[in-house]
């Protein structure tokens, strides 16, 4: 497999903000986790006049720490990337709070998997605005475009900062690992297509919402893209060889992956078998149709 460039080390104290760039503040949520790495990093962008992306999780102790953090400031948009509990459920409570409305890329849509693979979806979202790519939203010194990236889940939406040249990813690049793609709502083929649209424009640095940003984007971007090639690939070659169930070609691509892992593995490999199928590179039958069902039995939690 092609090695990502990972980055992990990151200093902070959780609930305390932190002045990251020129434009850019970050407040930590106390919500660390498997999904969340060492929590949610919530962006506070611009001076007196801001906006907030990806609020977090509603617990009082969080919504405080953003409360004093926007004391005397004017909060102008609440931004959210995805529905996911770690981003969004503090996005209408503070905009309430705030005076102001919620911009994001749609509601929630509910996925049926019975394996936990994320933070779970925030069912009850629905932002006051719904955003389409390449909208622009102005501030005091700052501007910010928003860009469509479907994958992670159907309405995900990066945001960058035109002034400093910074894209907030999301769950869409991570740092500190790769992101989940978990059907139905998670798509592998949009997944690709929204990781080619960021590699063709050159950014300074990638803010994600979990762990620390990426300063030399291009080379990791481009790691990121063949990472998911090369497990296709894989995946293919499995195929070729003869495999017919999806844990059996878990069990050979991912053997040197603990084994409690491979329900999780499993779901991956559906989300590219699925794109696989789509592209016309691999055939559906009824048995694919049993391996989703006898994937879905499998019950584990990572
Ligand atoms: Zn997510």
């Amino acid at each position: 497999m092609a090695s990502i460039p990972f980055v992990s080390e990151i200093e902070f104290d959780y609930e305390e903000v932190a002045h990251v760039s020129p434009l850019i503040q970050r407040v930590i949520a106390n919500n660390p986790g498997a999904f969340t790495y060492t929590g949610t990093g919530v962006y506070i962008i611009g001076d007196k006049e801001c906006a907030i992306l990806d609020p977090g999780p509603l617990t009082e102790t969080h919504f405080d720490a953003l409360k004093k953090v926007l004391e005397g400031r004017t909060l102008k948009y609440v931004f959210v990337t995805h529905s996911h509990m770690d981003h969004s459920p503090l996005a209408h409570p503070l905009a309430e709070w705030a005076g102001c409305e919620v911009y994001a890329g749609g509601p929630a849509i509910p996925t049926e998997s019975d394996v936990r693979l994320e933070a779970g979806d925030d069912l009850s979202f629905q932002p006051h605005h719904t955003i389409v790519d390449g909208q622009t939203f102005s501030g005091d010194g700052w501007t910010i475009e928003a860009v469509a990236t479907p994958g992670h889940t159907s309405n995900h939406f990066c945001f960058v900062l035109k002034e400093e040249n910074a894209l907030f990813s999301g769950d869409h690049i991570m740092g500190w690992s790769t992101t989940v793609i978990s059907p139905p709502d998670g798509n592998m083929g949009d997944y690709f297509n929204s990781l080619e649209k960021i590699r063709a424009r050159d950014y300074s640095t990638i803010w994600p919402t979990h762990g620390p940003p990426v300063t030399d984007t291009k080379p990791f971007v481009e790691a990121y893209i063949s990472h998911r090639r090369k497990r296709e690939e894989a995946i293919i070659a499995r195929l070729d060889a003869g495999d017919t169930t999806i844990p059996q070609m878990v069990k050979t691509i991912y053997k040197d992956v603990d084994k409690r892992l491979h329900p999780a593995a499993c779901h991956s490999v559906l989300a590219h078998m699925i794109h696989l199928v789509e592209t016309e590179r691999a055939i559906a039958s009824s048995q694919v149709h049993n391996l989703k069902t006898e994937y879905r039995s499998a019950s584990v939690s990572v």
